[in-house]
């Protein structure tokens, strides 16, 4: 197919591009580079810069790559950042995606494949957590994701726009080729094999007295390619509705600290700090959906696995895609 994917520069669309592309996929990547990398784009990819809020550049890209699906990655990603500035997260994640949409019904796009997240939930009330909990999101990036997934089921009623919705519970790890390098970076397992690099000589924990065994925050842990693969099989005709994509598997930020010491041998300080506005305490999710009707097989469960890619990536790339 060809397939526009917008933020195919970042984290997560970076590895995906690259799975589009070993797939036979022809793939058009548009980001305006704010939060990705040049370089962190697969060399077999087209690559246009531009932006979301651009209605001209985004029709005119959607129509350039004649694309039949769009994989819309592209978003700001930060809980603690939206509880700060929540302009910015339904400014770009909302308003600039709707017109992305628009182009897609526009253009005739056959597939929608939209990132949501967890976060779009909030603190659930049962863990492992199964689609059709309820949405009570307790941050603006939450909330602003979850606009995004109600725009969708309206543009699917009314434009027939089939789209997927991908609920991400923690991605993490890496490919071969490419990983996680944010600017600023907030994420645990980056910000832990910092230390490991010796390039910061501690790292932080944000809250230790949570309601969980240790009293730090759960996660579910995704490795990227598994995440990567599931956006394949979301393409197929036919295919619509949310989908969470986890482990099912939840571990507390000590134990993330904790593998990460046994992944690279050396020792993690760590000090406490209060808890990160925005962050609720457990999230674990239930994946039997995907498993079920997009016939998704994770590969890579393991946490030992997820960092063991993470650390192989970080070592070679020391600076990210700075150079
Ligand atoms: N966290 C932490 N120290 C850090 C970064 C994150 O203790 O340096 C915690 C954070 O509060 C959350 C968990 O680790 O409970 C995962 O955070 P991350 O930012 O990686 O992902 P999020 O769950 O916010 O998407």
């Amino acid at each position: 197919m060809n397939i526009l994917v917008t933020g195919g520069a970042g984290y997560i669309g970076s590895v995906c591009v690259e799975e589009l592309l070993n797939a036979g996929h022809q793939v058009t990547v548009f980001d305006n580079l704010t939060e990705g990398h040049r370089s962190a784009v697969d060399a077999r990819a087209k690559f246009v810069q531009g932006c979301l809020s651009d209605v001209a550049a985004v029709k005119k890209t959607v129509d350039n790559a004649k694309a039949e699906a769009i994989l819309h990655f592209a978003a700001n990603a930060l809980v603690g950042e939206s509880m700060t500035n929540p302009a910015k997260y339904f400014r770009n994640n909302v308003a600039s995606g709707l017109n992305l949409v628009d182009a897609a019904v526009a253009c005739g796009v056959k597939k929608f494949v939209f990132s949501s997240t967890c976060a779009t939930y909030g603190p659930p009330d049962q863990v492992p957590m199964t689609e059709d909990l309820p949405q009570r999101p307790i941050n603006p990036y939450g909330e602003s994701k979850l606009m995004f997934e109600k725009i969708l089921l309206w543009y699917r009623q009314i434009h027939g726009l089939e789209f997927v919705a991908f609920r991400y519970f923690n991605a993490a790890g890496a490919s071969g080729k490419f990983g996680e390098h944010h600017r600023i970076e907030t994420h645990l397992i980056p910000n832990v094999l910092k230390v490991a690099l010796g390039q910061v000589a501690q790292c932080e924990i944000y809250g230790t007295d949570y309601p969980t065994p240790d009293g730090t925050c759960i996660r579910d842990y995704i490795p990227i390619r598994d995440l990567a693969q599931a956006h394949i099989l979301g393409l197929a005709p036919g295919k619509t509705g949310f989908y969470n994509l986890g482990n099912g598997d939840g571990y507390s930020v000590r134990q993330v600290i904790e593998t990460c010491e046994q992944i690279t041998g050396k020792r993690i300080p760590a000090v406490e700090k209060p808890r990160r506005p925005g962050d609720p305490p457990r999230l674990v999710a239930a994946a039997n959906k995907a498993i079920r009707e997009l016939g998704w097989q994770p590969q890579f469960p393991k946490l030992d696995d997820i960092v063991a890619t993470a650390w192989a990536w970080h070592k070679q790339h020391p600076n990210g895609y700075s150079n």
